[in-house]
């Protein structure tokens, strides 16, 4: 059947672009609809801007993650040298650290085995040089190397380079509702407040937090994943660390908070806690502010206080629900596919703005039965990504 578009993909965020990059390499006929201005302004900017294999998720057994994530470094850092950058991170480990130098060691160890890059310990007499980190009973500080990024400019920089393979980007642009049959949808959308509307062989859903509403917005509804919602806060002080990152445990639960540098400031994230309301009122929690300013004060010499902050910002992780908490949840993508009710819908959930094209390409594999042969084939590891 001819239809408009073969695919048409609800969101830019590095999902939606990252799957419009892989799309229109393979030489489908991408439509992308993002409802503000730009891409990447939701959850794709307000991450930790790490682009990283998580050393922390060895703790919680994620090796596959971890290592697919430094692979995807590997690419990001020879593709976008001028977008993603290696930077020191420093873990400093006390003698009340609840994990030990030697658990941190072999985790540093297996890290570096999957990024073929090492790590060391800063000589004692260096400690003076960590941008005033507490030396009081400090038994070790480690070094080794992972990659920092503006995380809304790479977006635009995926969502870009789709463009160049042809992919269409409608911002201020958003999806109403879809109707679908066994072989087609047809698609409702608002741009800047015009009713507009398409067919399409395959929707990809990519609306980070919102996914689950634009499920219902479909017809026949496929089936929603049950998902928390999880809100990570982030504060930016005044002052600067010098040094590069550091990592550092939490004293009030023992989870891993970053101090890095940012834009000639220091920004400190992130929280974890349970969110029960829309995404579109999302705001920085006082008790996750406060919770970031005990961190940073816990490990540095200059104190802060609230007057420090010159800004805050949170976004919101989807995880699967489960008992437990969230700091130890797999942090895999799932791709959802509701066959019987659906069949032309693909939902994405979760991901790492790290593995964003590997996530991509596994959609491709898992569309390709519903969609016709690709016409080429650009390898989306050798695309370069410029600023
Ligand atoms: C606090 C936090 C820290 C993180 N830190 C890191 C990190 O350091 N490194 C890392 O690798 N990963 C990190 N992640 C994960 C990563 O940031 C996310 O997985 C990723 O950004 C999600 O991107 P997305 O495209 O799925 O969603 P989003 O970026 O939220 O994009 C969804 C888009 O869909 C659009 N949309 C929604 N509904 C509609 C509609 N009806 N019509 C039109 N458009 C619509 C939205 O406007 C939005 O632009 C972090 C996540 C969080 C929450």
């Amino acid at each position: 059947m001819v239809t408009d578009y073969d695919l048409l993909i609800i969101g830019a965020g590095i999902h939606g672009a990252a799957c419009a990059q892989a799309a229109s390499a393979k030489g489908y006929k991408v439509l992308v609809l993002e409802q503000f201005e730009k891409p990447g302004l939701v959850t794709s900017s307000k991450s930790s801007k790490l682009i990283h294999g998580g050393l922390r998720y060895l703790e919680s057994g994620q090796f596959k993650l971890v290592r697919e994530c430094l692979e995807e470094r590997h690419y990001l850092l020879k593709n976008a040298p001028a977008l993603v950058k290696l930077v020191p991170f420093h873990i400093p480990v006390y003698k009340n650290t609840f994990r030990s130098a030697l658990i941190i060691r072999i985790g540093l160890i297996i890290y570096s085995l999957f990024s073929r890059k090492s790590f060391s310990s800063v000589p004692k007499r260096k400690w003076k040089d960590l941008d005033g980190l507490n030396t009081k009973n400090l038994k070790t500080v480690f070094k080794y190397y992972d990659a920092q990024t503006d995380d809304q400019k790479l977006t635009a920089a995926v969502m870009s380079s789709a463009e160049k393979l042809g992919a269409v980007l409608h911002t201020n642009t958003t999806f109403d509702k879809a109707d679908c049959t066994n072989d087609v949808c047809t698609v409702d959308f608002t741009q800047n407040k015009t009713l507009k509307s398409i067919t399409t062989k395959l929707i990809i859903n990519t609306a980070g937090p919102w996914v689950n509403p634009v499920l219902k917005k479909i017809h026949p509804q496929p089936e929603a994943l049950d998902i928390e919602l999880v809100l990570g806060t982030h504060i930016i002080i005044n002052g600067q660390l010098t040094r590069g990152i550091y990592y550092l445990e939490a004293p009030q639960d023992q989870r891993a908070v970053f101090a890095m540098p940012w834009k000639n400031k220091i920004m400190i994230g992130t929280t974890e806690t349970l969110y029960n309301d829309t995404p579109e009122k999302v705001t920085s929690p006082e008790a996750d502010i406060n919770y970031l300013l005990d961190v940073y004060n816990t490990y540095f010499s200059q104190k802060k206080s609230i007057s420090d902050i010159e800004e805050s910002f949170s976004g919101l992780r989807i995880l699967p629900k489960a008992t437990g908490s969230a700091f130890s949840r797999p942090r895999d993508t799932i791709i959802h596919h509701d066959i019987t009710k659906t069949p032309r819908v693909f939902t994405l959930y979760g991901g790492k703005l790290t593995a964003h094209r590997a996530t991509a390409e596994q959609l491709m594999k898992t569309i390709q039965p519903f969609i016709p042969a690709a016409t080429r084939d650009i390898d989306t590891r050798k695309i370069k990504l410029t600023d």
